[in-house]
């Protein structure tokens, strides 16, 4: 872990006090975004072959911990941008992962358009298309709530091709692009969302990873599990944000005498939240190990800590917001950051009940 550990530093001095700010304002620097992707640093799994950082799933999952303990919407810019990078690699041809990782571990910036008005949790109700028209292709759809699309230069869509699906990089600039910012998004507030159509959205076919022809659920789950893999992580770094400002509080701040954490009913907070980060930690870490062995089971494993991960958060933020009064109960404030970035974790990548589902399949199949 050593190469990217040396990045903590470097990713803490960037950020400094300012997540409070951002999460206000709604804004991340778009300076600091480039500086970061320059590094590799938004997609650190990409091979250093392709210009990346060549992390394992454990690096750059303890890194997004660090990252997510910052600033969830710095982090969500992560987990879009990391899920381009790794649809880039297993579905684009050989001129294409050059090209685009290239771009991707360079500063240019990119997120992913899975969503649209009809298709949330069952994705295969999409009518994006992406048709050959000529040498190019044109894309007509609508995606809904795609993260970083506010600072991108590539945003790349889902759609269908035939009887079958595809996934175009396009560029943000390119005529009939149109975005919508979403207002006054409840958590990640920073994470540059928007609903962009597509109207008669014309690209040259080398934007099409692999030509087209792909299966959908392939492609789906390919790209999900990435996600999942980021948004667990980013997870624990929301609990152990919460688990320190809560250590910190409960010793510094007295009532009844006596300093909180002297009252038993505040340190059975400090438990759950201490339980809360070890038990998400194991079960990512697991999830790590079995995607970089790339293990059969490694999609359902990254199912597993998502869901782990995401309620143990949403759980936590909660008991950080109680054990801090009002002290915490403030716009900007770490736990009421965590409050509402964690509920969210708990819709995306599949939500609760979704992943619920899929663990309830694998239950199935193995008791069969
Ligand atoms: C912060 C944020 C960031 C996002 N970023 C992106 C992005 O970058 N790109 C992108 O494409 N999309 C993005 N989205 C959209 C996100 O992927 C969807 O919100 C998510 O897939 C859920 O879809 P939905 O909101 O339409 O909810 P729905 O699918 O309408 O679900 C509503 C509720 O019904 C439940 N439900 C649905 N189907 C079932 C079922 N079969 N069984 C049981 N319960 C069910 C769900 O669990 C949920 O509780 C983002 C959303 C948010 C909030």
């Amino acid at each position: 872990m050593p190469e990217l550990e040396g990045e903590h530093a470097f990713v803490g001095e960037l950020v400094g006090d300012r997540a409070a700010a951002w999460d206000v304002s709604g804004e991340l620097p778009l300076d600091l975004l480039h500086k970061l992707g320059a590094r590799g640093l938004l997609c650190a799994e990409v091979p250093a072959s392709f210009g990346g950082r060549g992390a394992s799933s454990l690096e750059s999952g303890e890194f997004t911990a660090y990252v997510g303990s910052l600033c969830s919407s710095l982090r969500s810019v992560m987990t879009s941008h990391g899920i381009v990078a790794h649809t880039v690699r297993r579905f684009g041809d050989r001129t294409q992962r050059r090209r685009f990782l290239a771009e991707l571990t360079a500063g240019k910036i990119a997120g992913v358009g899975f969503s649209e008005p009809g298709a949330g949790s069952d994705l295969s109700a999409m009518q994006t298309r992406i048709e050959p028209d000529g040498d190019s292709f044109v894309v007509n759809g609508e995606k809904k709530w795609l993260t970083v699309a506010r600072y991108a230069d590539y945003l790349l869509v889902l759609g269908r091709h035939g009887d079958a699906a595809a996934a175009a990089l396009i560029p943000k600039d390119t005529p009939g692009v149109q975005l919508t910012l979403v207002e006054n998004p409840m958590g990640c507030r920073a994470a540059g969302h928007a609903d962009v159509r597509f109207d008669n959205v014309r690209i040259p076919a080398e934007y099409v990873l692999g030509g087209g022809g792909q299966s959908m659920s392939m492609l789906f789950t390919t790209a999900l599990s990435y996600g999942r893999m980021s948004i667990a992580w980013g997870c624990v770094g929301i609990i152990r944000a919460c688990l320190q400002a809560a250590g910190t509080h409960a010793q510094n701040r007295s009532q009844a005498g006596v300093a909180l954490a002297e009252h038993q009913l505040v340190r059975r907070h400090l438990a759950e939240l201490f339980l809360a980060e070890q038990a998400s930690t194991r079960v990512c870490e697991h999830a790590s190990r079995r995607w970089d062995a790339a293990a059969p089971d490694m999609g359902v494993m990254a199912v597993l800590a998502k869901h782990t991960s995401a309620t143990g958060a949403a759980r936590s933020a909660a008991t950080a917001v109680q054990l801090l009064g009002s002290a915490g109960a403030q716009d900007g404030h770490v736990v009421a950051r965590a409050f509402r970035d964690a509920k969210l974790m708990e819709l995306i990548e599949g939500s609760n009940e979704i992943s619920q589902l899929i663990l309830a399949d694998h239950v199935l199949s193995v008791t069969g």
